[in-house]
């Protein structure tokens, strides 16, 4: 779960990257960083923290240079500290590169491990490391060539942006787990970005996604597209367009609000029930909520409010804070919930909690009935590629039936989209058509299917040298 950006050709482009990193917030809330380059040498800021608080006028007028790229961070693999926090700058022999990475790899562990064997030092616990090192080892004499030699080795997901003295290159795997895309900023300037939101913020033009398997490298030649991999099937990532995008990105060309809406109109066909009001968990469930509305008949409106003060609570990492995170997180309208049937729809149940304490809390508003729609399947199985998800036995769908999930919760019915309900709505926008496997998707979260399997099972490993 993180966000990269990429700036090349404008004098501003740290400026530019901060703003970018701005709209990406969602995407990873646990450290931020850029990296530019003024044609000569890289500087870099890194710093734990969102990042309206990291970059300081001081710190981005320190990132001098026509070209940066910047992340935003939640680990799925690696701990949580500043060792693991990206872009990752080092020297090399060929110079210096930095490299943000969205996504996880499912072979860095045993790449790791033979590295080490060989000599290699690691500075950190991050996947993101070995490709750092597979580049500097690699025999190829230019960097993108050096690039695609590594991630020839590397099996996974992985979105990245690397920046040299005189370059940037972006590369989205074979497969295409993690979106991303490339725009125009004025006549000159190009941007790269996870998702197509942060383009607003910098007045940029949308140009084209970046295709699966496609390494795009932007310098003074201008920008070339180069296909460095052998082709495998397309598997997006479902899950992009239930929960994790922000829904006013277009994600390989379908709306992410578009599908959400439509994944409530269809869940109100699988799953109707009477109601008197039809609310929202916001912010993830509001599009599902309006869609199912709409199908429905049932008037939709505001039950509970969220407070913006406080990040994605799932997302925070200490289990401590997550006790609170509803309460602090969401607040029932008591005007709106009283007496009523209530139908609350949510994009997915993880471990369950959260549904649990939404449940109490709207019949604690004097809820007469409480009917829980979520706009996905069961979550069965943990992502192996770069969503945080707890291991299979905290899921709570993956060893319950749906009825189970219903008592455990406390609501009066319960019911998800289908599978096929969730690629209709995905899908069934497709303009234009995708190429790929069967459909194009990963949807492995939700049938337990595994497009690339984990040789080792992955394990974030424990730095032994700890600063104070
Ligand atoms: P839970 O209490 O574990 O069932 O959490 C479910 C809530 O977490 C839902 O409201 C989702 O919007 C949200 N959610 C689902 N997947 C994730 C994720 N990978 N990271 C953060 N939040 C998530």
């Amino acid at each position: 779960m993180c966000g990269v950006v990429g700036i090349y050709g404008h004098k501003e482009a740290a400026n530019l990257a901060y703003l970018g990193l701005y709209a990406l917030q969602h995407r990873g809330q646990e450290s931020a960083g850029i990296v530019a380059s003024d044609g000569e040498r890289l500087r870099f800021v890194r710093e734990m923290g969102h990042v309206g608080d990291i970059f300081t006028a001081d710190r981005l007028a320190h990132l001098k240079g026509a070209a940066a790229i910047g992340h935003v961070r939640y680990s799925t693999a690696g701990d949580s500290s500043l060792k693991n926090a990206q872009p990752i700058a080092v020297d090399y022999s060929g110079g210096s590169v930095a490299v943000g990475h969205n996504g996880n790899l499912v072979n860095a562990i045993e790449l790791r491990e033979r590295l080490e064997a060989e000599g290699s030092i690691f500075q950190s616990t991050s996947d993101t490391e070995v490709i750092v090192h597979l580049i500097a080892r690699s025999r190829e004499t230019t960097l993108p060539e050096r690039i695609a030699d590594a991630l020839r080795q590397v099996r996974g997901a992985y979105s990245l942006v690397f920046l040299s003295e005189d370059k940037l290159i972006a590369v989205r795997d074979p497969m295409g787990f993690r979106p991303m895309a490339l725009g125009r900023i004025g006549n000159d300037a190009h941007i790269i970005t996870s998702e197509t939101c942060a383009f607003e913020l910098v007045e940029a033009t949308f140009v084209r996604n970046i295709e699966p398997g496609e390494m795009i490298v932007i310098d003074k030649d201008g920008l070339r597209s180069m296909r460095p991999f052998p082709e495998a099937p397309a598997h997006r990532c479902l899950f992009e367009w239930v929960y994790f995008a922000r829904p006013d990105s277009q994600i390989d060309g379908r709306s992410v609000y578009r599908a959400r809406e439509h994944m409530g109109k269809r869940l109100a066909v699988e799953h109707p029930v009477p109601a008197d009001v039809v609310i929202a968990v916001p912010d993830s469930g509001v599009a599902a909520a309006i869609g199912y509305a709409r199908e429905s008949g049932i008037p939709y409106d505001q039950g509970l409010m969220r407070s913006h003060y406080v990040g994605r609570t799932f997302i925070e990492p200490s289990q401590q804070i997550r006790h609170f995170g509803v309460k602090l997180k969401l607040s029932p309208v008591h005007e709106v919930l009283r007496g009523q049937r209530v139908v609350v729809v949510d994009d997915s149940i993880v471990r369950g909690t959260t549904s649990r304490k939404i449940v109490s809390m709207i019949r604690g508003a004097g809820a007469r009935e409480v009917h829980m729609r979520i706009s996905s399947p069961p979550t069965v199985g943990p992502c192996r590629y770069g969503i945080d998800t707890p291991t299979k036995e905290e899921l709570i769908a993956s060893n319950h039936e749906v009825d189970d999930i219903r008592k455990f919760i406390e609501a009066d019915s319960l019911g998800y989209l289908s599978l096929e309900g969730l690629y209709e709505s995905v899908e069934g926008l497709a303009r234009p058509a995708l190429g790929g496997g069967p459909q194009g998707f990963c949807d492995a979260c939700f049938s337990g299917k595994y497009p690339i399997a984990a040789e080792k099972p992955a394990r974030s490993r424990q730095l032994r040298l700890l600063p104070a």
